[in-house]
């Protein structure tokens, strides 16, 4: 497999260890800030709402709603040829954050996807480090 053929991975900065290890432990956590008491996501030290830094970790229920799709026909990469068609998605989590994301478990088209629709968290093991959070519909577990 040459280097292009790979498929591009998440690097954990010191911000985020805490979430991926989380992700390996296939368990989806937030930040939450204790200021202004709101969930944030992706995982950083300040809070993006009102900027504090008085911020802590809690763990995500895994339940949202699908906020928006698209179906990805064209492979970004080569990377990503086997993997075509498939669902990249906006899920609002019930949390607040919403959280970019693929959609999976589902077959991809328009037709049976709806925005709107509950879904639960899951986990891929790509790596022996990442494990990535997709998401499936919450009635097909
Ligand atoms: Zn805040």
């Amino acid at each position: 497999m040459t280097q292009a053929e790979q498929r591009p991975l998440p690097v954990p900065q010191p911000e985020s260890d805490f979430y991926w290890e989380k992700c390996r432990e296939h368990e989806l956590w937030l930040r939450r800030c204790n200021d202004c008491q709101r969930a944030y996501f992706y995982p950083r030290d300040i809070c993006p709402h009102c900027f504090s830094r008085n911020v802590t970790w809690v763990k995500a229920s895994g339940r949202g709603t699908l906020f928006t799709y698209a179906i990805v026909h064209r492979p970004p990469t080569p990377a990503f040829r086997d993997r075509v068609p498939y669902v990249v998605a906006i899920v609002e989590l019930e949390e607040g954050p919403k959280m970019p994301t693929n959609l999976v478990g589902i077959e991809p088209d328009p037709a049976k996807i709806r925005v709107g629709m509950p879904v639960v968290v899951d986990f891929e093991d790509v790596s022996p480090t990442i494990s990535l959070p997709v998401f499936r519909p919450a009635n097909s577990a």
